[in-house]
């Protein structure tokens, strides 16, 4: 209570249907006319607020905000990591058994073939840092809202 009256918490909260307020409370609110009176105000208030219509745009909410949520990452390819396992087992198990004869027919390529390789797998490196790049900008883009 502040003063003589109810606060307005205490109003707001007798004014709901399953309200239960403390014994003093409740005894001035049974003896007190004007905090009856505004507690059937805060009653009536929040029977016109339940009445209000759900609020209606004039364009799709929903449209306008999933075209702003970024798209969902493509899932792990499992599928091709279960093709290439058996692979890479017969390019091993080929390896062990055939590696000595590789070795001695390809003695003079090993330096040709490692610089093959790391070009190669210099391109693949350039190629993932533009694509990352390339992702980036795109996602940066679909943060600016205007
Ligand atoms: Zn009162």
């Amino acid at each position: 209570m502040i003063g003589l009256h109810l606060s307005e918490r205490v109003l707001q909260e007798a004014a709901e249907p399953t309200a239960q307020l403390p014994a003093a409370e409740a005894a001035h609110l049974h003896g007190c006319r004007l905090c009856q009176g505004r507690v059937a105000t805060y009653q009536q208030l929040t029977t016109a607020v339940a009445n209000l219509p759900p609020p209606a745009f004039a364009f799709d909410l929903a449209a306008a905000v999933l075209a702003q949520l970024p798209r969902p990452k493509p899932a792990f390819p499992w599928v091709l990591v279960l093709a290439a396992a058996p692979v890479l087992g017969v390019v091993a198990t080929f390896l062990v058994l055939f590696g000595g004869v590789l070795a001695q027919a390809f003695q003079g390529l090993f330096t040709l073939l490692g610089a093959g390789l790391v070009a190669v797998a210099s391109l693949l490196v350039a190629g993932q840092g533009l694509e990352l790049l390339v992702q980036h900008r795109r996602q940066l883009r679909l943060l600016t809202f205007s």
